[in-house]
């Protein structure tokens, strides 16, 4: 009889064999190796049916075959990362195996990494190597997880398609004409696309769940003040957060485990003790779901620069099935009810007022001085900084930073930014008080699947709407999911969003993992 390494090592060319199919593990002879969850990563290595070397190899492989396509890696770490794989099997086979040892993992690159490269997808930090590492990422590491390369975003995080990197756009794995989302759209796209086994993304209004919903993944955004923000690369201080992107609910409750708790470094974290997410999966509690009326009654509307598109109809469609089934579920005790979050529709103006303030303020930082590019026409000191931010940030950030500024000028502030943190109060208010009536809120992640490469570009207005249904919670702060339900009529993923109240990562990852399948 063969072995399973033997079979995985053929490539599974030998997988129609009726003969072998029976007398093995189905998940082995199905997938090949970089399609693997962590779970299932984590038992063949267990095992001893493929070394982490084996699995490295398999998702350096598709990225070296997709990047040309896809575009989800700015740096690719092949050397080193083979290099960890080998460590990683060293510690497999002395029986320290952690649940992460010898997984490969990609990281977006507004995140720092240890002497790794690390741009942001701007060109102000071209050339950027950190001497230090965001915390989540030493936790994650210190499992011996292998981190195969840094991936392409909207330049530090401003975006929601990934147009606004500096190193090109990033494309749908699903269809290459179009947007991975954004703005951890190469985060989401390599996952999806099995170019590694999860990946961290950032999500200050959206960008870990609108492009895992564009690429039909699991996003997580978890409270804010869950995991520790050290050495991300900040955008708005008061909404950033970083969070877990994986194939699957189980994946990313994994990761939030290793990644989740107080950090000295970060004083915005949470003392609070970190549940054990994945112990408490599948759980058959009753739930109450909360439906916002507002989230599915919204119309396309003239905005400046052209006309804004609502919710999808299919989009809609495919997300009132979902509630149906689940209510036929009869096995899932769960009950629906509509509630209201009349603050919503500022939920998008708020967001673009106190976003912009922050970005102004942090990307301050980045002047051609310490560290990052200087431009080699800057002779003066008023050229160090005008021609090298003037190069080194794109159209979006410069738009930021020039809205931001505004608003939180002398004779603005109180009615621009102060105005915002009073409304931001409204919508908490809103949560607060549906959160009394219902367990968790279920909305749709974004109003239309992966649009067009170009298509909303030159329209600053469309691409924000984008942002609809992801950004109120992310101005309230609290836990909210994207998990795949389904696809359109042209194959594009669909994600349903799951909000969950103050800290309730735990009870939103089971009702995630329970409606999954669904
Ligand atoms: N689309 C949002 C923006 O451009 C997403 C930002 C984020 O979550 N990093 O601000």
């Amino acid at each position: 009889m063969l072995s399973l390494k033997t079979l995985i090592k053929t490539d599974f060319e030998t997988r129609t064999n009726a003969e072998i199919l029976p007398r093995f593990t189905l998940i082995f002879i199905m997938k090949k190796l970089n399609e693997l969850t962590i779970k299932e990563a984590y038992e063949g290595l267990k095992k001893g049916e493929f070394t982490s070397v084996d699995l490295t190899k398999a998702c350096l492989e598709r990225i070296k075959k997709r990047n040309k396509d896809i575009n989800a890696f700015v740096s690719i770490f092949e050397s080193s990362a083979l290099a960890e794989a080998k460590k990683a099997d060293e510690i497999i086979a002395s029986g320290k195996q952690q649940i992460l040892t010898g997984i490969p993992f990609a990281v977006k690159d507004a995140i720092d990494t240890l002497d790794l490269r690390s741009t942001g997808s701007a060109k102000i930090l071209d050339n950027y190597v950190p001497p230090f590492e965001a915390t989540v990422i030493v936790k994650i590491r210190a499992q011996g997880a292998v981190l195969v390369g840094k991936n392409n975003c909207d330049a530090f995080g401003h975006g929601a398609s990934n147009e606004n990197s500096m190193y090109g756009h990033v494309a749908n794995p699903h269809d290459l004409t179009k947007v991975s989302g954004g703005s951890s759209g190469g985060s989401a796209a390599a996952v999806a696309d099995n170019q590694c086994i999860f990946a961290i993304g950032e999500d200050t209004g959206g960008s870990i769940r609108q492009p895992a919903s564009f690429c039909g993944i699991v996003g997580l955004r978890p409270n804010y003040g869950r995991n520790s923000r050290y050495g991300i690369m900040a955008m708005a201080s008061s909404l950033d957060t970083v969070g877990p992107m994986g194939k699957t609910v189980e994946d990313v409750a994994i990761l939030m485990e290793v990644m989740a708790g107080q950090d000295d470094k970060d004083a915005t974290t949470i003392i609070d003790k970190v549940p054990k997410y994945s112990k408490n999966l599948n759980k058959k509690n009753k739930f109450v779901i909360g439906l916002p009326k507002e989230y599915f009654s919204v119309q396309g509307g003239s905005v400046s620069g052209g006309e804004a598109e609502g919710m999808n109809d299919e989009v809609k469609k495919i997300i009132e099935n979902k509630i149906e089934t689940i209510k036929k579920n009869k096995s899932l005790e769960v009950e629906f009810k509509e509630v209201s979050l009349p603050y919503t529709k500022y939920g998008l103006p708020v967001y673009y007022i106190i976003v912009p303030s922050e970005d102004s303020s942090n990307l301050g930082r980045l002047d051609g001085v310490r560290y990052g590019v200087r431009s080699s026409e800057a002779h003066d000191l008023y050229n160090i900084y005008a021609k090298s931010r003037g190069e080194g940030f794109p159209e979006e950030v410069k738009r930021r930073i020039m809205v931001g500024t505004y608003s939180l000028s002398s004779g603005y502030y109180d009615a621009y930014y102060n105005k915002a943190q009073k409304v931001r109060t409204l919508i908490i208010e809103d949560f607060n008080q549906a959160f009394a009536q219902v367990d968790l809120l279920l909305t749709p992640t974004s109003p239309f699947t992966a649009f067009g490469i170009g298509e909303k570009k030159e329209n600053i207005m469309a691409m924000y709407l984008a942002d609809m249904f992801v950004s109120p919670s992310a101005v309230a702060g609290l836990p909210a999911i994207s998990v795949p339900c389904g696809k359109d009529s042209k194959n594009l993923p669909v994600g349903i969003q799951i909000i969950g109240p103050r800290l309730g990562e735990e009870k939103l990852l089971n009702f995630a993992s329970l409606v999954e399948g669904v």
